[in-house]
């Protein structure tokens, strides 16, 4: 229990110090089992990291514009619905930048997802 609550200030530190952003915080439904096997500390360096995205880093696009540009195939896990950024057709999309980061911290793709974290960058509300 005080654990649990430990971890919840940490991530309340952590939306304090980024009121800027606050908005993109209240939209994560995060999901507890999820919160717990992924961490509260790697969760808030997942979310600070798609937050410093910049740039190209931000595209969000379908499997057909991501097979153009790159080979990489990513689990399905990490797609989730919105408007391509190259194409602009509504469909499955992925961001590459946030799929490598997951990759890289070793997340089980199937935790991410069932964790709401984003999947794809979105700007603030939408
Ligand atoms: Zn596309």
């Amino acid at each position: 229990m005080g654990k649990t609550f430990q971890a919840c200030e940490v991530l309340f530190k952590y939306i304090e110090s980024k009121a800027e952003k606050e908005v993109l915080f209240m939209k994560i439904d995060l999901n507890e089992k999820a919160k717990k096997q992924i961490g509260i500390e790697t969760i808030a360096e997942i979310i600070k990291e798609i937050q410093g995205l910049t740039g190209n880093q931000r595209n969000n696009v379908c499997d057909e514009c991501h097979r153009k540009e790159c080979n990489t195939e990513y689990s399905i896990y990490l797609y989730d619905t919105g408007i391509c950024d190259s194409c602009e057709k509504m469909g499955d999309l992925v961001n590459v930048s946030i799929a490598n980061y997951v990759k890289d911290k070793g997340i089980n793709e199937i935790l991410y997802w069932e964790s709401g974290l984003p999947r794809i960058f979105r700007q603030g509300k939408d």
